[in-house]
């Protein structure tokens, strides 16, 4: 392997570690700290997983955090009383919503309702207008994007200039990374395509790439001949193609590949990002870092 692995698992100790040190400051200068609140509508597993871990990472950092678990017959009418609560909650500076939601509530509705000074996901249209806008304007550019763009600055591969390629147009990774990319500014400044499945020639897109971002949600999508030599790949795919028995634990846990053919890609590579082990573990410390962020807004620093 000739490419230079970006580890997720170790960008997000050093990230944690400087949230962490801001916190504190926080505090000692101004008697507060971030707070988060965790709206969870009944009780879906991979949720209550996907929860219990923001939890944690908040309560590592000394956040004031709320888990706030709420009945699946909960109505939407209450759902909605709840985030106004929260609003005018002033110990609170991220709200979230855990998505899914009980087939009785609309999710747009509910979601639109989150106050955009403290949706630290960044998907309220408030915010998606923001992050358009660019600049000064943005708040809270929304997580795995967010730590796609940290994983890059701190890999020290240079984006301005750069043609970047983004496989992918979803609302939470393709599209906001390569609206982020496209910025004038510092991480950013690149030349941005973004490809899909109406692309006519995907394979042609991608070899020009100095940065390759693939969010397509499809194993092996992309054939180590597509990959620029030196090229910085970031694989944002998670599938599951499998089981396997944990050789610690006994138990049966996913077998998991990314929308990249790693091994191979990992010759011609000059940066790749493994997968478990990338972009995956960046999401919920950058929204640790968005709900910091938010306080400080409010306090003016
Ligand atoms: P999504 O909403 O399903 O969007 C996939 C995008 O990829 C679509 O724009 C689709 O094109 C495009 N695409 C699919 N197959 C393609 C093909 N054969 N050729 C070209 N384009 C293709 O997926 P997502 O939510 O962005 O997630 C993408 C992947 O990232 C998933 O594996 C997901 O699990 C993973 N993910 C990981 C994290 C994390 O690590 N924290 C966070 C979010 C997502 P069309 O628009 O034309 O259909």
């Amino acid at each position: 392997m000739s490419a230079k692995l970006l580890k997720g698992t170790e960008i997000r100790e050093a990230l944690l570690a400087e949230i962490k040190q801001e916190v504190e400051a926080i505090k000692a200068a101004h008697g507060v700290v971030p707070g988060l609140v965790t709206i969870l509508v009944g009780s879906n597993p991979a949720s209550l997983s996907y929860v219990s871990l923001k939890i944690k990472t908040a309560h590592s950092l000394g956040f004031h955090e709320i888990q706030d678990s709420q009945p699946a017959d909960i109505s939407e009418a209450a759902l909605l009383a709840l985030l106004e609560k929260y609003k005018r909650d002033d110990t609170i500076h991220g709200i979230l919503v855990q998505l899914p939601l009980p087939p009785h509530i609309n999710e747009k509705k509910v979601l639109d309702a989150i106050d955009p000074d403290k949706d630290v996901d960044g998907f309220h249209p408030v915010n998606v207008g923001r992050l358009l806008i660019g600049g000064k304007e943005v708040k809270f550019p929304p997580c795995t994007p967010a730590g796609i763009q940290e994983m890059i600055r701190r890999s020290g591969v240079e984006t301005s200039g750069a043609e970047v390629v983004v496989v992918g147009r979803s609302n939470i990774v393709g599209k906001p990374i390569a609206n982020m990319l496209m910025q004038k500014g510092p991480g950013a400044n690149a030349t941005v395509t973004v490809v899909h499945t109406g692309t006519k020639n995907l394979a042609a897109h991608c070899q020009r790439a100095d940065i390759l971002i693939v969010a397509a949600g499809v194993p092996g999508l992309v054939k180590p001949e597509w990959i620029k030599p030196g090229a910085c790949v970031i694989d944002v795919g998670v599938n599951r193609v499998g089981e396997k028995t944990d050789e610690k634990t006994g138990r049966q846990v996913a077998i998991l590949r990314g929308d990249v053919d790693f091994d191979a890609a990992a010759k011609i590579a000059g940066f790749i990002t493994p997968v478990p082990g990338g972009v995956g573990p960046m999401t919920i410390t950058m929204l640790m870092r968005n709900t910091l962020n938010s306080l400080k807004f409010r306090l003016g620093i």
